[in-house]
């Protein structure tokens, strides 16, 4: 492999950039097993395995300004990483810049989405096989088990909307009851198709910039094995790339987080790698329709 220090194409300087990659090797807060924070340079690892043109769109990456701001240091704890997090993007935002942000476990979305200059404005797609909706977990409101929560916080429970989860506590359902935050579960999407149900997700998110966060574990544990929390009946790579796509239009920013590499032969990574850099192209095909 060639060039692992930065994502693939991410030959831009930093002002001309449209995209802006940041790597966060944080996973203290992770429930089950480590192994998220080396996520970052494996995806950008991986991403050096493919062409940078895109059959389907026309898209060639090496023509899209694309910066690769490196890891975020070392944090201590979640609320350093939060903190931290929150200053290094609001300034991606402000200069009209698109956030790709490379995890590292979820608690690691949160501040993404509290960066966000305008947070009434925003609507998130949060994919992932758990609903994350705790309040908090181990005695940490900074937990990954707890993003969820903390994203609609922000943003509101209406500007926030769960796919692909099929894995959750009775007390985060009992406790959503009273606050709202809409989901569909995988079992919704092998039922009704993708189609139908990442539109009935998507008309949900009134707002015109969708954030999304992707957690590598709404994808089924076949596909994606290397993650700390796998899940069994998941989402298939196609289906998330379908979501991708049709996201793409509104896209904000995209984190992709909860790869953990240890448990894999790499091809977690590279899923992850080829996810973000279908956002990217996709992004640039609505851009360019406008
Ligand atoms: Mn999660
Ligand atoms: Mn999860």
């Amino acid at each position: 492999m060639e060039r692992p220090g930065r994502f693939a194409d991410a030959t831009a300087e930093l002002e001309e950039a449209q995209y802006v990659v940041l790597g966060v090797p944080f996973d203290r807060t992770t429930s089950f097993r480590p192994g998220a924070r080396f996520g970052p340079d494996s995806i950008r690892q991986h991403s050096w395995n493919f062409e940078s043109y895109d059959l389907e769109t026309g898209v060639d990456l090496t023509d899209v300004p694309i910066h690769d701001l490196g890891n975020a240091p070392e944090f201590g704890s979640a609320g350093q990483m939060v903190a931290s997090m929150r200053s290094e993007l609001a300034p991606i935002y402000a200069a009209g810049k698109i956030p790709i942000v490379l995890g590292g476990d979820h608690a690691c979305a949160p501040p993404c989405v509290e960066a966000y200059p305008e947070p009434s404005e925003l609507g998130v797609l949060y994919l992932d096989a758990h609903l994350d909706f705790r309040a908090s977990y181990l005695g940490d409101d900074r937990s990954h088990a707890c993003s969820s929560r903390r994203i609609v916080e922000r943003v509101g429970a209406r500007n926030v909307v769960v796919l692909g989860v099929r894995s959750v506590s009775k007390e985060e359902v009992e406790d959503n009851q009273g606050i709202g935050m809409p989901y569909v579960t995988a079992h919704e999407v092998a039922r009704d198709g993708i189609e139908s149900t990442v539109q009935r997700a998507l008309n949900m998110l009134k707002t015109d910039k969708v954030y999304v966060s992707l957690d590598i574990d709404v994808l089924d544990p076949s596909f994606a094995a290397g993650t700390g929390t796998p899940e069994p009946f998941g989402l298939t790579p196609r289906d998330v790339k379908y979501a991708i796509g049709q996201v793409a239009p509104r896209l904000a920013g995209l984190d992709i987080m909860e790869v953990a590499p240890p448990f894999d032969n790499g091809n977690t990574s590279a899923l992850a790698a080829r996810l973000a850099r279908e956002a990217i192209v996709r992004n640039v095909v609505a851009r360019r329709g406008r």
